[in-house]
């Protein structure tokens, strides 16, 4: 990876770069991540990243094009219009300097997988889970937090950084090997990509923001780390199949909450849900119904949720 080599002499300057990575963030008052207003005239992505945007497209695109070979993807028009719709409009109201590109994938995990360069898949386990448009907001617009942010990229930078720093320099050509394997067109490495704690309530902060500045009340989010808490609670088998690696701490929930109150103004009125959200969940639920069989009980079907650890998505990471 030509990022990668570029940095391969110098493992030691590598190291003090990942110690910057890993500097606390200022959060006081001022910090404009704070501040809704600033939204789209701010640096949500400010941090070491080896890759430039157009090197995030690329992988991406190429990661994208792997998950739409393993998963399946929902083709129905007008679910998939309505979902990319309401992306859309959270994407208008962001710091995204991505175009976003939406596709619906059949998954019963209520989560999302967001992937470099905008490529974000929402499952129908999401829809279905939500009770209203501003719950699936919610859940979207933490995606698009994670894609403004730029996480991805960073956390592979960091990895790619805390990597070099520890490598012996005998062993560099082999490094730069392993980066060319990882370059654009390689394997998704989903599993390795673990959000950390800041990162994940860093996306929720912008989640909420986003969603605020759309016009969705913004405990839509609240309302949907509740409801798969709950869901943890009441199925853990399940629960720690879908989140075992993110797990939805209840400080993540009072961090939503005293965000909301203290960050963003209230309005006099919100939108909480459409009559076209409730059409398109029905249509989802007929047309999963309709499914024979049912994909998430064929123990054969591979699925991006099968494995333990490969997960990435809306309740990502700690
Ligand atoms: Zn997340």
């Amino acid at each position: 990876m030509r990022i990668v080599r570029g940095f391969f002499c110098l493992a030691a300057a590598a190291a003090v770069l990942f110690a910057q990575s890993q500097a606390p963030e200022k959060a006081s008052q001022k910090d404009p991540k704070k501040d809704p207003d600033q939204i789209g005239n701010r640096q949500v992505d400010k941090g070491l990243n080896w890759y430039s945007i157009d090197k995030e497209m690329a992988l991406g695109k190429a990661w994208a094009q792997q998950v739409q070979q393993n998963a399946q993807m929902v083709d129905d028009p007008v679910i998939s219009e309505y979902v990319n719709r309401v992306g859309q409009n959270l994407a208008r109201n962001s710091d995204a300097k991505f175009p976003l590109i939406i596709k619906v994938m059949h998954d019963d995990s209520p989560n999302a997988l967001s992937l470099p360069g905008g490529f974000m898949f929402v499952n129908t386990g999401l829809i279905l889970t939500a009770a209203s448009e501003a719950e699936l907001a919610g859940g979207m617009a933490h995606e698009i937090g994670h894609i403004a942010a730029r996480h991805v990229t960073r956390t592979l930078t960091r990895q790619q950084a805390s990597q070099l720093a520890t490598i012996p320099l005998i062993f560099i050509g082999g490094w730069a090997g392993y980066g060319a394997r990882q370059s654009a067109g390689a394997l998704l490495p989903i599993g390795m990509l673990h959000f950390d704690r800041a990162f994940e309530s860093e996306a929720d902060l912008l989640g909420l923001e986003y969603m605020y500045k759309a016009g969705y009340d913004p405990n839509g989010l609240v309302d949907m780390f509740e409801k798969i808490d709950s869901l943890t609670k009441k199925k853990p088998g399940r629960a720690a199949r879908i989140f075992s690696d993110h797990p939805l701490t209840g400080d993540r929930i009072t961090a939503a909450q005293k965000d909301i109150q203290e960050l963003l103004k209230s309005q006099p009125q919100y939108v909480v849900t459409t009559s076209e959200f409730e059409q398109v969940k029905a249509r989802l639920i007929a047309l999963e119904h309709k499914r024979k069989p049912a994909p998430q009980d064929d123990p054969n079907r591979p699925t991006l949720h099968r494995a333990p650890d490969k997960h990435i998505g809306l309740v990502a990471a700690e």
